[in-house]
């Protein structure tokens, strides 16, 4: 009686260990060679887990690499001025990410002597680290067993289980499946499974380390789909005069991107005529159609005249430095 009363938490704990050692083997032999999983260093970590948020990793290859040659330790970033550290976010987007980490790299430096919290609880406590972040640093550069869950630790874990998960219950399936040896390598393989095998519309179930052990292989429905974009046009001035170009500074109480420096808008009346430029930009759910005359700063702009050579050290929005560039000023 007592043997089978043990039986199904015996062949769950051998489920989840034949499971984690699967998933190792597999991200051992196939993860993909990205520069922040060269080492465990906390301060590269963190970078890597704040600009890897709702962006793509193609997109933040190239920046983390500039970044870290501009910042390469906690303390320069801590010192820098907050708009040279714009400056170097500028294309990543989601700019309130940079000032929590420049916030947070001078906490480190002022209140902890330079070193950084070596759990989840006492990450969580710096500003702009929140649960998933702090469970990161904490499993990849500290070794501490704690889960992550991210969009696609979340879709795998639905598909493994066969039920849609939600909140609380996605963190303890999560924490459930991690062993305490190799945890950050086990959250980056649950994350690279997802991002690689288990892919949102088509999982590809042939090659997943993992299929034996799943219950749906890829037939779980996935609830709801995300919203629709929005479509809007917009209409900016590329005003330029003995080689400087007028630039306008957005408020610092706007909403998106305050304090970040772009070209002055125009009403859109004014878009008769082929524009100097016309190109595309998306941000979060709105696709823009942008369209760039060469005109004059609409009276009353609140900008400056801003010399070539010194436009690429502002804190550019990255619609401004994508339209800076296709002009070839920058
Ligand atoms: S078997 Fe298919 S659905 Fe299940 S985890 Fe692997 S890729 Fe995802």
């Amino acid at each position: 009686m007592k043997a089978n009363h043990c039986r199904p938490s015996v062949d769950r704990l051998k489920k989840t260990s034949l499971f984690q050692r699967r998933l190792l083997a597999w991200y051992d032999g196939n993860r993909r060679d990205l520069p922040w999983r060269h080492d465990h260093d906390p301060y590269r970590v963190w970078l890597s887990e704040i600009m890897l948020q709702q962006t793509r990793v193609a997109a933040v290859l190239e920046h983390y690499r500039t970044f870290l040659r501009r910042f390469p330790t906690v303390k320069r970033l801590a010192s820098a001025r907050e708009s040279s550290v714009l400056a170097a976010w500028s294309g990543l987007g989601y700019y309130r990410r940079a000032r929590m980490l420049h916030a947070a790299a001078r906490k480190i430096v002022k209140d902890l002597a330079g070193m950084f919290p070596t759990n989840a609880e006492g990450l969580r406590a710096l500003p702009g680290i929140g649960r998933y972040t702090a469970a990161a640093i904490a499993s990849i550069a500290f070794d501490e067993p704690v889960a992550v869950v991210d969009g696609n630790v979340e879709r795998v874990l639905q598909r493994l289980l066969g039920r849609n998960l939600a909140g609380q219950e996605t963190w303890q399936a999560a924490q459930g499946l991690l062993g305490r040896q190799r945890p950050g390598d086990f959250n980056q393989a649950m994350m690279e499974l997802g991002a690689t095998v288990c892919l949102p519309r088509s999982p590809m179930c042939r090659a997943c380390p993992v299929s034996g052990l799943c219950s749906t292989r890829g037939a779980l429905q996935q609830p709801g789909k995300s919203p629709p974009q929005r479509k809007r046009e917009i209409h900016y001035a590329l005003h330029r005069e003995n080689g400087s170009v007028f630039l306008v500074k957005r408020p610092k109480d706007a909403s998106l991107m305050p304090g970040m420096w772009e070209l002055p808008e125009l009403p859109l009346v004014n878009t008769a005529g082929e524009p100097y430029l016309k190109l595309r930009h998306s941000i979060t759910v709105t696709d823009y159609l942008v369209r760039v005359s060469q005109a004059t700063a609409p009276d009353g702009s609140n900008g400056r005249w801003v010399p070539k050579g010194r436009i690429a050290t502002l804190p550019l929005t990255g619609l401004a430095r994508k339209i800076l560039r296709a002009a070839q000023v920058i």
